[in-house]
């Protein structure tokens, strides 16, 4: 049992895990259960309490408050200027649920549902779901697998697998925590935990699709949320191949997910997840990973072998980057070597196959490293690519690739997930004053061009009142108006926003 379950460090600088955002705040303050090694429903009601205490003083303080996750997020989103910032990433306790807690009605198998608290990693939930008794999988999460559910929600994290959506649409009920309001909300459309199960939370349950929808990617804005109840799957195994295909065969692929005549390994099969890395400077290869989907033998045993710190390569970005800023010039060969270093042909032998969490590992800091996600409508893909180029051409010493992943429109108000269904476009790599360039007039020139787009709120972006309103439209609206719902007392509202917040009009 930790000696205080709340650790404070007044008036230090919060840094995110990339080291790229570096703030000034009045207080730490360091999350965790009471007794961390025993998940109970009453320590869960004992640390929602204390949560609630937290923002309750914060009230009473006049601070701002938000609370994060791992840190991963490129963006500010999770911190505020002298605010203070609870952190929630020690609070990792996972229940299976039992069926008398599932509503008969919803016609759910109390198999299929989990509930994490907010503070579990993904590839925590991902070894405790893929068991050889539990047999379960997570549909989906994001390329690596240190973000909590929380976090992962909170901005709406997306991987590539391309039939389903981002990882809000997982999710069946969400516990929110305000000062005076611990809620469990569920969608009014699929109802699916008893009164009684959020009462054991000490939480009141809630049926509203509105407010179900605004809570699941909530920019940590409408509170701080406790624990989230993800909607399982069946184990499965994924079998990946990273191949060079010439761009122009994958063209009719990345505008509409149609893989024939794209060159995949296996024409007949739907792929479970497909991604194509492009060298702006050269866009003749698509670094193509497939992954193709098939069933977890029951006796399957996982071997987790995520990568550590130590890993090989680690520091391969930072030292690059250094290089770079000395000697712009470096910019096709320091690209070519990372491409050459991480991007070799490769295909995983028959006995290869994994299950999600040993595919997708968990990624240690680089420092250096620079993020951006556009998200587009599928069948604008190449012609967001080609302004993207133009961008490109401006700030040719930028040391970056684009990367194309494709999820399904998701259910959130404010999930940038949007389209119907959305290829999110990464730029990617190391952080320079070229990149950070580019990554603006990458902007500037989709928004010229007419191009329908989003952002990725937990990466690098140059978001503006006008351009979240250009790319959410009424949704804006909406979610404001079901924030006040949730939030009735304006002095709370303003606690959960901050000036990032402010300006593009999610305060409103
Ligand atoms: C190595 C790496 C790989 C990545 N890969 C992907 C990827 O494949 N796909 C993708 O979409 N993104 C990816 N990202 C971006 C990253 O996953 C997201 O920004 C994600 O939101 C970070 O989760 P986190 O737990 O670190 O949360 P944080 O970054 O700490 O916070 C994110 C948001 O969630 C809110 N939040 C966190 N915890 C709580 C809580 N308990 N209650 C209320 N609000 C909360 C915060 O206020 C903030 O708004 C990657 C980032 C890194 C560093």
């Amino acid at each position: 049992m930790p000696s205080n379950p709340i650790r404070v460090n007044n008036n230090v600088e919060w840094v995110n895990h990339h080291f790229n955002i570096k703030v000034p705040i009045a207080k730490r303050l360091r999350v965790h259960n009471e007794n961390p090694t025993r998940a109970t429903m009453s320590g869960m009601r004992a640390t929602a309490a204390r949560l609630q205490g937290i923002i309750a003083d914060a009230l009473a303080a006049g601070v701002q408050i938000r609370a994060c996750g791992s840190r991963w997020s490129f963006s500010d989103i999770p911190v505020v200027k002298n605010g203070w910032v609870i952190e929630t990433a020690n609070l990792d306790w996972t229940f299976k649920v039992g069926v008398n807690d599932v509503d008969l009605a919803s016609g759910t198998s109390a198999d299929d549902l989990y509930l994490a608290q907010c503070g579990t990693n993904i590839s925590k939930i991902n070894e405790r779901l893929e068991t050889k008794t539990r047999r379960r999988a997570l549909r989906t999460s994001g390329a690596s697998n240190g973000q909590t559910i929380a976090g992962a929600i909170g901005t709406g994290v997306h991987g590539s697998a391309i039939d389903v959506g981002a990882m809000e649409s997982q999710v069946a009920g969400i516990q929110i925590l305000t000062a005076t309001q611990n809620l469990w909300i569920e969608p009014a459309r699929a109802p699916v935990m008893t009164a009684n199960f959020a009462a054991k939370l000490g939480a009141t349950l809630v049926r509203d699709d509105a407010k179900f929808d605004a809570a699941i990617v909530s920019l940590g804005a409408l509170g701080i949320v406790h624990a989230v109840m993800l909607r399982s799957t069946g184990r499965y195994l994924l079998n990946s191949s990273l191949l060079h295909i010439p761009y122009g065969q994958l063209q009719t692929a990345l505008n509409t997910l149609d893989f024939r005549g794209s060159g995949l390994p296996d024409q007949t099969r739907r792929p479970y997840f497909f991604q194509v890395i492009l060298d702006p400077a050269k866009m003749d290869i698509g670094y193509t990973t497939v992954r193709y989907k098939e069933l977890c033998p029951p006796g399957y045993k996982p071997d987790y072998d995520l990568k550590s710190e130590a890993e090989p390569g680690t520091d391969l970005p930072r030292l690059i980057a250094s290089a770079i800023k000395m000697f712009p010039d470096l910019r096709n060969t320091a690209t070519s070597l990372l491409i050459q270093a991480e991007l070799k042909v490769r295909s995983d032998r028959p006995h290869e196959w994994r299950l999600p969490g040993e595919t997708y590992s968990f990624t240690s800091a680089r420092e250096g490293i620079a993020s951006s996600g556009f998200a587009v409508p599928v069948a604008q893909v190449t012609n967001a690519i080609d302004i993207m180029r133009g961008a490109f051409q401006v700030h040719k010493n930028a040391p970056v690739v684009f990367t194309c992943r494709y999820a399904q429109k998701s259910p959130g108000i404010l999930s940038f997930n949007r389209y119907d269904p959305s290829c999110v476009i990464d730029i990617d790599g190391i952080d320079t004053p070229a990149t950070r360039k580019l990554i603006t007039l990458a902007g500037q020139r989709l928004e010229a061009a007419g191009m329908p787009f989003t952002q990725h709120w937990g990466k690098m972006h140059d978001l503006t009142k006008a351009r979240v309103r250009r790319g959410f439209g009424g949704s804006v609206d909406r979610w404001n108006q079901v924030r006040k719902l949730l939030l009735p007392d304006a002095a709370e509202r303003d606690a959960f926003s901050s000036p990032f917040l402010d300006n593009v009009g999610l305060n409103a």
